[in-house]
């Protein structure tokens, strides 16, 4: 059994659109699977219609972008109410800001010589509504600034680099209270990118989190793939911490891809059965 709970499509910074993720999805014989745009629907809603075609289960969901104490915290949402209008009118403003976001990072890379047009970034970004920073560095890459995503962020597009700017995000506790009133499940994904040195640490806030009424953790994730030079023990650790205290909780345990199209693949992330069977009973699916 495999499930991806979570990856992105061309409505938000992922290069498949939802058709080609279903399709996808189909190829690598998921059993549960989810759409996890940032800060839009449209992408979730198109698969979640679609899905019916398919033999896998379809779950809804988003993941918010957030921000607590600087830090970047995102939340994952599944099986909400998409049509509840109090979320929709928090998403709005969430992919308005993104917009006006695009112009003072152009700003920002004219100012070093980087000639990158608002088009060159539009034919980047496609029919998404949540632009973002890779869409720029796919712009850069194609016009031959840099050799690769991954420099265009390290270089340039990333927190205390030339062109990095911030975005309007909403409080963890906001975006987790929006889920729910939208009957939906809030998860956090990828713990260690919160807190990654300090298990103390993490765990004063995965309680707070669950005061503000988070659901389950996104334990199973590639931090392998991502945290290239931190020791794949201490990874371990923190996987073993986290079903600890997921189970101490009663939280759900979920795991996701977090695949955008480029590296990595989806549903590739291991995750054991019996949490599988538990999310199917939680969703009813
Ligand atoms: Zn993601």
């Amino acid at each position: 059994m495999k499930i991806d709970l979570h990856c992105h499509s061309s409505f938000s910074d992922g290069i498949f659109t939802p058709q080609q993720l279903l399709k996808i999805a189909e190829n690598k014989r998921l059993t549960i699977f989810s759409i996890t745009d940032h800060d839009s629907v449209s992408g979730t809603a198109i698969a979640k219609r679609e899905s019916a075609n398919y033999s896998f289960s379809y779950i809804t969901g988003i993941e918010i972008s957030a921000r607590y104490k600087q830090e970047k915290i995102e939340i994952l949402g599944y099986n909400f109410n998409a049509d509840n209008s109090a979320f929709k009118q928090s998403l709005v403003k969430l992919q308005n800001s993104r917009k006006e976001r695009i112009y003072k990072i152009l700003a920002k890379l004219h100012e070093i010589g980087i000639d990158i047009s608002y088009d060159d970034i539009i034919k980047e970004v496609g029919n998404a509504s949540s632009p973002g920073r890779p869409h720029f560095a796919r712009a850069m890459k194609t016009k031959g600034y840099v050799n690769s995503v991954k420099e265009a962020f390290t270089e340039y597009l990333a927190e205390g680099r030339p062109a990095y700017v911030p975005r309007l995000t909403i409080e963890p506790k906001e975006a987790i209270r929006l889920i729910n009133q939208a009957n939906g499940i809030a998860v956090l994904p990828h713990p260690l990118f919160v807190e990654k040195h300090d298990l103390g640490r993490m765990e004063e806030l995965l309680d707070l989190l669950i005061s503000w009424g988070i659901r389950g953790i996104e334990v199973y994730y590639n931090y392998e793939n991502i945290f290239t030079n931190f020791p794949a023990k201490k990874i371990l650790g923190v996987k073993n911490f986290l079903l600890d205290y997921c189970k101490q909780k009663d939280l759900l345990v979920t795991g996701g891809s977090d695949f955008h199209g480029d590296k990595g693949g989806l549903g590739e992330v291991y995750v054991p059965k019996e949490y599988i069977l538990q999310i199917q009973s939680f969703f009813n699916l």
